[in-house]
């Protein structure tokens, strides 16, 4: 059967980070000058909403800029709202829907759905986080992602699924988790050809098309190991991606092992 190739991915999520502009400023450029040769790996950093227009005046072709939520709606009396629209014209070409700490502020499947949907339309590429508080000897962890995955894609039509990517985060593995334990590239593993399966069997198969990342504690010194042995097609740093050297290093390994 012929193999589709996926170009792989590292997506730097900032959070609520860094505390100045010039700070951000400084970060953003390091990270472009130590990335000004990749050309097999795609590069996207997701910073506070006030820093987008600040980075894109940074110039470099190698990274693009996302974001970290949306609002679903047109321009209207949404207050304290940013529509995708704006994210778009602004220059964001993607999208972090669903993150787990939005989750723990309110955010249902049902919300991320709508987000989604405002998202494709607008043009922006949605980045769908997926993953859970724990593991139980029952596995009924692989119900709740399956879940997540149906009421967070329902209605999304075949010919756009391709445009969304999954992220795996197992929330029990992700850096500001108390008592968090390493999750390992064969956890990663299972889950994403679970992800992979149950995505096929709904949407058929454009889905050999969309990627499926890791997130959570991913590091210089295991993204190796996640790239190679845990199925994904990129990473989905947080903690890493705030330091310049440590997030250049995983574009590296990510472009030594892509072919
Ligand atoms: C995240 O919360 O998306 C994440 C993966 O963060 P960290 O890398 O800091 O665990």
């Amino acid at each position: 059967m012929h193999m589709i190739q996926r170009k792989k991915i590292i997506i730097g999520n900032w959070k609520m980070n860094p505390e100045t502009a010039e700070e951000a400023e400084k970060l953003f450029s390091t990270v472009a000058k130590n990335v000004s040769r990749t050309k097999k790996t795609d590069i996207v950093i997701c910073p506070p909403f006030i820093y987008l227009q600040a980075l894109l005046k940074i110039r470099t072709s190698k990274i693009k800029l996302g974001v970290q939520d949306a609002f679903p709606g047109s321009v209207g009396a949404y207050t304290g709202e940013v529509s995708t629209d704006m994210l778009y014209n602004m220059g964001a070409r993607y999208v972090i829907l669903g993150h787990s700490e939005r989750r723990a502020l309110g955010e249902s499947n049902s919300d991320i759905n709508k987000k989604i949907k405002f998202s494709l339309v607008a043009g922006l590429v949605p980045i769908v986080c997926v993953g859970e508080s724990a593991r139980d000897l029952s596995h009924s962890y692989f119900n709740l992602v399956k879940s997540q995955l149906e009421e967070c894609l329902k209605g999304i039509p075949k010919n756009s699924i391709s445009k969304i990517i999954i992220a795996y985060e197992p929330i029990w593995a992700i850096s500001t988790t108390l008592d968090r334990k390493d999750a390992t590239p064969e956890d990663a593993k299972e889950m994403t050809i679970f992800i992979r399966k149950i995505l096929s069997d709904k949407f058929g198969s454009e889905v050999s098309r969309m990627r499926v990342i890791y997130g959570g504690s991913v590091n210089e010194k295991d993204a190796a190991l996640f790239l190679e042995h845990g199925g994904v097609d990129g990473l989905l740093p947080g903690r890493a991606s705030l330091d310049a050297t440590k997030f250049a290093k995983i574009i590296d390994i990510c472009e030594a092992l892509s072919k």
